[in-house]
């Protein structure tokens, strides 16, 4: 396979990139000063991408590599890339579902832990000398409340199962129902945010998700409620956010995703009610080196006629 043509859009694993130029022709497409002349010098040769959370296969680049048949992208979320093109164009698409789930549900239970427990706050209260002036002030209690799920798909299922274990109510918004859950369903995001204490982002990005928490969500959930969002940053108004919690509208936020990142709005830095992560739900050595391997498994499948592990398209 080593004359097939691989391009990895931006730097996102180290053992993923060694192993793709191990057993492919591996260009990576952030090295290049000059994107254009080189998509087209290599048009004839690239048959496969390799993207992520941050840099996909959109449709310029789609049309641009005539020779494209797969998109394989080291992420469950398919948000970077155009779908219909690629059903369109015959091209097949393999996200990297199931692997990735616990670690974004840990790291959401532990986002609500570190809002209502102000643990990042305690830690800071530690290391400056301020606890030998005092004690911290109280917090807030996590265990009972009532936690509020948008998308219980595979991660915000998970999240669920994991809130349970503190006694927490669940209730979810999604689409439609599901049959197979005693948890609560409200058929609106603003039913869901007025029944909850804490809201956690969990669905797919998509036209329809975009900004499915907004001002009026954000009022629903009120001053003592906790946004939590570990799905993408465009499902949340983040200037209608930033708002909210400067004027006390919002009890506190816990965010892995942000709308533009790595820009994370600055008048967020000062608040003690709100987390803020760099994009790390699935940021473990362990799950890592599993995603590389998937998307390793869906390239080589692939260009050896075998089933795909985890096809989108
Ligand atoms: P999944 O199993 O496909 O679940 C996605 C959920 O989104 C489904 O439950 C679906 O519910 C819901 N959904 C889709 N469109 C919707 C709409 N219009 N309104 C309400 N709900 C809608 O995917 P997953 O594996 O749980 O991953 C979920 C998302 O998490 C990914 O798409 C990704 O963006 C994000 N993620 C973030 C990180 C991170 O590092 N922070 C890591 C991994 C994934 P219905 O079909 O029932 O409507």
């Amino acid at each position: 396979m080593e004359a097939i043509g691989v391009l990895m859009m931006c730097p996102m694993n180290s053992y993923l990139e060694q192993e793709l130029d191990k057993r492919f022709k591996l260009f990576r497409y952030w090295t290049q000063p000059k994107q254009r002349e080189f998509l087209a010098q290599q048009a004839e040769s690239i048959r496969a991408i390799v993207g992520n959370s941050t840099s996909g296969a959109d449709a310029d680049i789609i049309d641009s590599l005539p020779k494209l048949e797969i998109v394989s992208s080291f992420s469950v979320g398919l948000d970077r890339i155009d779908l219909l093109k690629c059903k369109e164009k015959g091209i097949r698409v393999t996200n990297t579902p199931d692997v990735l789930t616990e670690d974004v549900a840990d790291l959401a239970i532990g986002l609500m832990l570190a809002v209502l427990r102000r643990i990042c706050e305690c830690d800071k209260y530690v290391r400056s000398g301020a606890w030998k002036l005092g004690d911290f002030k109280l917090t807030t209690k996590f265990s009972v409340k009532r936690v509020g799920i948008i998308g219980l798909g595979r991660i915000g299922l998970a999240v669920a199962e994991r809130a349970e274990a503190f006694d927490c109510p669940i209730n979810y918004y999604s689409r439609s129902k599901k049959a197979n859950t005693n948890y609560t369903y409200y058929g609106s995001v603003v039913e869901l945010a007025s029944n909850s204490d804490i809201l956690v982002v969990a669905c797919a990005l998509t036209p329809e998700t975009t900004h499915i928490v907004n001002r009026e969500v954000m009022d629903a959930l009120g001053p003592k409620g906790v946004l939590i969002n570990i799905g993408r940053g465009p499902h949340v108004d983040e200037a209608e956010l930033v708002s909210a919690l400067v004027k006390g509208r919002l009890g506190g936020a816990g965010l892995d995703v942000f709308e533009k990142e790595p820009e994370v709005p600055e008048q967020l830095f000062g608040l003690e009610n709100v987390v803020l992560l760099p994009h790390v739900g699935s940021g473990t050595v362990e799950t890592r080196k599993v995603i590389a391997d998937l998307v390793l498994g869906n390239l080589e499948a692939h260009f050896s006629s075998k089933p795909l592990l985890t096809p989108v398209v």
